[in-house]
């Protein structure tokens, strides 16, 4: 059975670090070189709270970075250097082995480089702390302004109903409702969250404020309109809904969960109309879907419209307490 710093060395050290990472695992702290700001971020994923009970472990790794890449995504910051602090039950070799692989491939995809942590024993829970570069424009949640739009990458909704679906089948119920490959897909959307860097460090520039959803559209927008200090209109038609979303429910249940689901990960974004262009073309050439769902108004509050009806929105949303 492999100790604390056994654990350390075979499953969190690798070699060939980044040269700006003076020291790394195995000091008492770590010391990074960086040129200029930098963005920190840190979430906790907490297992029976944020994953399921016996969840995927490689998909543990990979979301436990995946968050916190999100949300240096949603800043216009570039991710480099990580800290990961690892709550245990026990030592269970192939859970770590699942774990640390998920974690590792994105750090690598990313070029982010793990520089320390903390190890210990009590209820499965990690914890990432990130650190980016920061360029001279961050995307800032009070930047939006009536008559920005609001564009959002990818789909929502999805990864709320595959956690309902994740949920069902560890309880041995799986819905034979769909699909297999809807049902794979909803089910990657939460376990295995695309964190949308590319495109956030090349809207810094371009966009006015964002943020990412991962609480759900309602709650995360509803933080952007407050610290902005206007309203949001969105258009309840234009929602991103996945084919495989929409074959699972149906259409009122779909927008619920892309309004209220959490953890798609996606960016939400003001953007100057005149700069819409520019932000397509950025989602081309990053590969990412875009879509304009609204715009930023004079006012507070969220407001839905469907043809000609308006509706005022709950942006409470989830809350944890
Ligand atoms: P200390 O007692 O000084 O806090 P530790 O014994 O906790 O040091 O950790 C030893 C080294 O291993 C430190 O450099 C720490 O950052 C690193 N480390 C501990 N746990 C992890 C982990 N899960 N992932 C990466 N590095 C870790
Ligand atoms: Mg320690």
């Amino acid at each position: 059975m492999p100790g604390e710093f056994d654990i350390i060395e075979r499953y969190f050290r690798r070699s060939g670090v980044a040269n700006d990472v003076r020291v790394g695992i195995g000091d008492d702290a770590a010391i990074i070189a960086p040129g200029g700001d930098i963005a920190v971020a840190v979430d906790t994923l907490v297992a029976g709270v944020h994953f399921p009970d016996g969840f995927s472990p490689h998909s543990t790794g990979h979301r436990a970075l995946a968050v916190n890449l999100s949300d240096l995504a949603a800043m216009g910051a570039r991710p480099r250097w990580a800290t990961l602090a690892l709550c245990l039950p026990a030592v269970d070799v192939d859970w770590l082995e699942g774990f640390s692989s998920g974690f590792h491939e994105l750090a690598e995809r990313y070029e982010v480089s793990l520089i320390g942590g903390d190890t210990t024993r009590g209820q499965l829970a990690v914890t990432v702390t990130i650190l980016g570069e920061a360029a001279g424009t961050s995307l800032l949640r009070s930047g939006a302004a009536p008559g920005d739009r609001i564009v959002v990458t990818g789909t929502l909704g999805d990864a709320a109903a595959g956690l309902r679906r994740i949920v069902a089948a560890t309880a041995g119920a799986v819905p034979q409702d769909v699909p297999d490959a809807d049902h794979d897909f909803l089910v990657n959307r939460f376990s295995y969250p695309v964190p949308r860097v590319e495109f956030g460090l090349a809207m810094a520039a371009v966009a006015t404020a964002a943020i990412d959803v991962s609480d759900g559209l309602l709650a995360d927008l509803g933080h952007v309109i407050r610290q902005s200090g206007c309203g949001a209109q969105i258009d309840l038609e234009a929602l991103p809904l996945s084919a495989a979303l929409l074959g699972s429910c149906d259409r009122e249940q779909a927008e619920q969960l892309a309004l209220t689901g959490g953890d798609d990960y996606e960016l939400c974004l003001a953007v100057p109309a005149a700069a819409l262009g520019r932000a397509h073309e950025i989602a081309a050439q990053t590969g990412t879907a875009l879509t304009e769902i609204g715009e930023f108004v004079a006012g507070s509050g969220i407001t839905g419209r469907r043809g000609a009806d308006r509706q005022a929105l709950d942006a409470s949303g989830f809350q944890h307490f």
